[in-house]
């Protein structure tokens, strides 16, 4: 079967990676079902810039992922208008940095509900959908901080390390099936999230951005940024046909973060 007849929706598509790997897999010649916040006018260029890389189809879907009631409709939108659903890549997150004892609960919750149990409700609403055509590929993009701690980030390492968890239990569920379902672990990649984490680490420590940047990547050996693209090649890999075999990985694409 082509790309062409299938559908792929990743969550969070209108920034940063989730908006990388949509131009991938638009590259790649699948319908794309589109999601995340973005002002109206910013939508529809991005819906166009995909039909003009190779999407047959692009359109963008409505949720709030803080709402399982608003993800049950966006599932049910995506299946009414394509028919089917292929590909789904969870992929939309937040972020919120604090010591334990000074976390906001109800940032614990959010980040918990984005990060984590949004891909429990796509989950569980896409594998029918897949079943039904006997095909699929489910992609969990986690972190490093679901493979390894940091001081800070309580809510979000405990939220990808759950998302790797789930990715686990999925890919076994699905094992003797053609439905596959692994996670992506990258370490810092330059997008809108990590640029508000240095804006706000200048804001605290002064110093030039270059010094700024420095201290970022002070865990990340490559002392490089990992690039969108290489993040949605990862992706792209795990949504083909010859990774039908590669089943509940967590895979570590973090200039050497996790080996440290
Ligand atoms: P980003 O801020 O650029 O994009 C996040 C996307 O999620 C946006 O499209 C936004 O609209 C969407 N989103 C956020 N909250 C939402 C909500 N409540 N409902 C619907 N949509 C919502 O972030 P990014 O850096 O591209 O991160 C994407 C994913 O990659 C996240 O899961 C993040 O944890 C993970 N990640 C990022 C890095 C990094 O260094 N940037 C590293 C490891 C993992």
């Amino acid at each position: 079967m082509s790309a062409g007849e299938r559908v792929a929706l990743v969550t969070g598509s209108t920034s940063g990676i989730g908006l990388a790997i949509a131009r991938r897999l638009a590259r790649e010649g699948f319908r794309m079902a589109l999601h995340g916040f973005a002002p109206p006018e910013g939508v529809a260029a991005i819906e166009e810039a995909l039909r003009k890389l190779g999407a047959p189809q692009a359109r963008h879907f409505e949720a709030d992922l803080l709402q399982p009631a608003q993800i049950e409709r966006l599932m049910a939108a995506v299946a009414q208008d394509h028919g089917r659903l292929d590909v789904l890549v969870n992929n939309a997150g937040i972020q919120h940095v604090a010591p334990i004892d000074q976390f906001p609960p109800e940032r614990w919750d959010a980040i918990l509900a984005v990060n984590l149990s949004a891909a429990f409700h796509t989950t569980r609403l896409a594998l029918p959908l897949m079943r039904a055509r006997g095909w699929g590929r489910i992609v969990n993009i986690a972190s490093v901080s679901g493979l390894v701690a940091a001081p800070m980030k309580a809510a979000y390492v405990a939220a990808k390390h759950g998302l790797v968890g789930l990715t686990k239990v999925t890919a076994l569920e699905t094992a003797t099936e053609a439905i596959t379902c692994n996670a992506i672990c990258p370490g810092w990649v330059l997008t809108p999230l990590v640029e508000r984490q240095l804006q706000a680490r200048h804001a605290a420590e002064g110093g030039s951005r270059e010094d700024v940047v420095r201290q970022l990547l002070v865990k990340q050996p490559s002392q490089d940024f990992v690039t969108l693209e290489q993040v949605a090649a990862l992706a792209a890999y795990f949504v083909s046909d010859e990774a039908a075999q590669t089943r509940g990985v967590a895979w570590n694409l973090d200039g050497g973060y996790a080996a440290a």
